[in-house]
């Protein structure tokens, strides 16, 4: 993996995402791949970049911030990781999307920020589907309820869900965590529509890393965020 090169690797997860579409007769356009480069240098940022890659996920504000400028404008910022509320307005005029949102209490700091910004928000609900202890995000429990008081704030736009599954060496055991996510975006949209709300759809699954992209890809993923698949490893020693 190290040896190749970024462009190299981007096509062989482009190709086995559009494979997995294929088998499951869904566009291939209805993925978007993440490149995520959390850790990595802006030198290989800009190497996928110049692969034709513009949509990027970091997990810390500060590491979107030392980027943001040495790169292309036209890059998409995806938010990936557990945002503090003190932190949203470092960040709130420079993501497209916040895929960890997991609390009203941060979704309302979202709402506040965007609306001094005089923006809207994407936002995507994240959901600790494997109930980890280790874990950010809503249960699946408290998701429904969650989501409809999210939806009252009229500057962020809730556009689905999102979850890390649980690590695992067989990426076949994560394919109940990606249904349960399908499923619960069901069994919100319906406890919404009991409550009349009926303007919001989910219509975005932010599931699938370097281990499970293709089996989350089966089961409905829109965005997959791809790290060590693309950048190679990680070192968070340097
Ligand atoms: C690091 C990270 C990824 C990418 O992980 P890889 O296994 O390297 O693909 C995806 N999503 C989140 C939230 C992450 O923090």
């Amino acid at each position: 993996m190290i040896n190749d090169s970024i462009k190299d690797n981007i096509k062989e997860v482009y190709d086995k995402i559009n494979a997995e579409c294929e088998r499951n007769t869904r566009p291939f356009e209805s993925v978007k791949l993440i490149a995520v480069s959390k850790t990595k240098p802006v030198s290989l940022l800009q190497e996928a970049y110049d692969a034709g890659m513009r949509d990027f996920g970091e997990n810390k504000v500060q590491e979107i911030l030392e980027k943001y400028d040495k790169l292309p404008s036209d890059i998409r910022w995806h938010m990936i990781g557990h945002l503090q509320t003190n932190k949203v307005k470092y960040i709130i005029d420079k993501v497209c999307l916040i895929h960890s949102v997991d609390s009203v209490k941060l979704a309302t700091e979202i709402n506040k920020q965007a609306e001094k910004n005089n923006l809207v928000m994407d936002i995507l609900i994240e959901i600790n589907i494997g109930n980890e202890e280790s874990k950010f995000g809503v249960s699946i429990k408290e998701a429904p309820e969650v989501v409809a008081q999210i939806s009252k704030l009229s500057n962020v736009r809730i556009k689905g869900l999102m979850t890390v599954a649980p690590f695992t060496e067989n990426p076949e055991e994560n394919r109940k965590y990606f249904k349960q996510m399908k499923q619960l975006v069901v069994d919100i949209i319906s406890y919404l529509s009991d409550n009349s709300i009926n303007d919001v759809s989910l219509d975005e699954l932010s599931m699938g890393m370097t281990g499970d992209y293709v089996v989350a890809v089966s089961e409905g993923a829109t965005y997959v965020r791809v790290g060590t698949g693309i950048f190679g490893a990680r070192n968070y020693n340097i």
